[in-house]
């Protein structure tokens, strides 16, 4: 999808680029390796696998057994990593997270991982997901006089690691998490051991794997596929791992990772200690955040992007001459959906892959300049032509528009736009940045009327129904809240009260706007 910004809007010349195009951004992608003598490097190059998740901040902590080492800094990971950097990083495990921040301002603050320093040593945090609690928690924590430094949600977690009164670092871990409530995949590091944890819900992903006998951690396989690490298994939802010096290169730590949780070995100990709940994998990962060529909650991201255009094309066929995709969003889809209508494919718009974050605009104002920077209709192609623009999803619609225009000023004779996923009717509260619902189109207005808005000759999404037929278990495990506005935890007044307590007017550059 190619739309504007979200909650980020009010920041001036921010440039339509990669994946900061869209009008929904994601949180954070988390890393971790324990038994590595390159740690720091493969936690570098993990992140840089991972930087479609977050790209406002990012950084790396490593321990050497004996102390821990934390670089962090606003910006990608090229930008905020070299040698020098990463050479101040010692020690064979270590954390990486890269940020978008949907809680908490954008400031190296709020930058993870986030390190303190407790009764039980040093910790490291770095977390992905959002805390529906999280302003309930905080409110309790400084009446107790917890001190925090930070407007992250994060920061509420390690107080509460570090007041647990549990007496090992698992069982404190256990305890804390177990009072917050939301989307929480995270990894930590100690100076003994590296952990992983994903909430009860399942909603972000976390896959475990290994490389050259040490045990890594990642958001996404993509992470895996760039270090050469073979993926073991999933992290299941309600999961807690724990991995020590004692499991790096140890077959049966390996046999037991593989053998699921409850499993352990030494070095090794795996446990699900929170009531089993339905999982809700966050559908959307699969229609735009994850990479295709990663493999999330069991389904290749690209198949599933796929059949989703394949139903597409069943359940809103049109007669066309050719299927273009609005890039990177719509691609895969586009193909399922040309491969099902028997249509030729033409990849049409072409996307500018150079474009920086910032741009100076002409003086003079160019119609539609922020679009036309990052792409362009190839007019030889469609001029004449009955188009159908298969884009992941329409946000605000603005955009929409605009390459709409785009293709018929190329001389297309009919623009058909279909989209492959339903329509995004409610703010997302589990990790994804999305604007306030009066901002969400489809929120607001029919499909027919948001056809007239974008000038398209026609327009419709895939089902739900569709949705969920696209992925394995699709039907129920996956939540689906933005699409339904049915959220698989409860909300309300928490997230008000959060919302006044992690933005307080004069807090510097915070968000803008609302939501997480
Ligand atoms: S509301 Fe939508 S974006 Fe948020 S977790 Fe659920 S499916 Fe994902």
């Amino acid at each position: 999808m190619i739309d504007e910004r979200g909650r980020g809007a009010g920041r001036t010349n921010e440039i339509y680029g990669g994946d900061m195009a869209h009008g929904l951004n994601h949180c954070c992608g988390v890393f971790g390796i324990i038994g590595h003598s390159e740690a720091a490097r493969l936690a570098y190059l993990g992140l840089y696998a991972l930087q479609h998740r977050g790209q406002e901040s990012c950084g790396i902590a490593t321990t050497n057994l004996g102390a821990m080492f934390v670089e962090r800094g606003m910006g990608e990971v090229a930008d905020v990593f070299d040698g020098d950097r990463l050479d101040r990083l010692p020690g064979r495990a270590a954390i990486g997270h890269v940020r978008y921040s949907t809680a908490g301002a954008s400031n190296l603050a709020n930058s993870q991982p986030v390190r303190i320093e407790s009764r039980r040593g040093s910790i490291a945090l770095g977390h992905n997901g959002n805390l529906v609690n999280a302003g309930q928690l905080r409110v309790h924590l400084e009446q107790q006089g917890s001190i925090f430094t930070s407007s992250s949600d994060t920061e509420v977690l390690l107080h509460l690691l570090a007041r647990s009164e549990c007496e090992g670092i698992l069982d404190a871990l256990i305890d804390a998490v177990g009072q917050a409530r939301g989307a929480f995949t995270m990894t930590l590091l100690t100076n003994e051991s590296l952990m992983g944890v994903r909430d009860p819900l399942g909603f972000r992903p976390l896959s475990i794997g290994h490389v050259d006998g040490a045990i890594v951690l990642a958001s996404e396989t993509c992470a895996f596929d760039l270090i050469g690490a073979q993926f073991i298994r999933d992290v299941q939802p309600g999961e807690v791992i724990e991995i020590g010096d004692q499991a790096v290169g140890s077959e049966a730590a390996l046999k037991a990772i593989a053998a699921g949780p409850g499993a352990a070995a030494p070095g090794f100990r795996s446990m699900q200690p929170w009531r089993r709940q339905p999982e809700r994998r966050c559908i959307f990962e699969h229609v735009y955040f994850a990479r295709p060529d990663s493999q999330l909650f069991g389904a290749g991201v690209m198949d599933g992007r796929k059949r989703m255009g394949t139903i597409l094309a069943q359940e809103a066929p049109t007669d066309a001459d050719m299927v273009v995709p609005v890039p990177d969003g719509g691609t895969f889809a586009a193909l399922g959906y040309a491969a099902e209508a028997g249509l030729p494919f033409e990849p049409a718009l072409i996307r500018n892959h150079y474009v920086g974050r910032t741009f100076i605009e002409p003086r003079q104002a160019i119609r539609h300049f922020g679009v036309k920077v990052k792409l362009n209709p190839v007019a030889s192609v469609t001029k004449g032509k009955r188009v159908v623009l298969v884009d992941d999803s329409i946000v605000r619609g603005t955009t929409s528009a605009k390459i709409v225009e785009m293709m018929r000023n190329a001389g297309a004779r009919e623009v058909h736009v279909r989209v492959s996923s339903p329509p995004y009717v409610s703010p997302c509260y589990y990790g994804i940045d999305t604007p306030y619902r009066d901002d969400l189109v489809a929120a607001n207005y029919s499909a027919d009327e948001i056809c007239e808005q974008i000038g398209a000759d026609s327009l419709a999404y895939l089902s739900h129904a569709g949705l969920q037929r696209s992925l394995p278990d699709g039907d129920v495990s996956y939540c689906g809240a933005c699409f339904t506005g049915e959220y698989p935890t409860p909300l309300g007044s928490e997230l008000e009260s959060r919302m006044e307590l992690f933005e307080p007017v004069g807090s510097g550059p915070a968000k803008a706007h609302r939501g997480h």
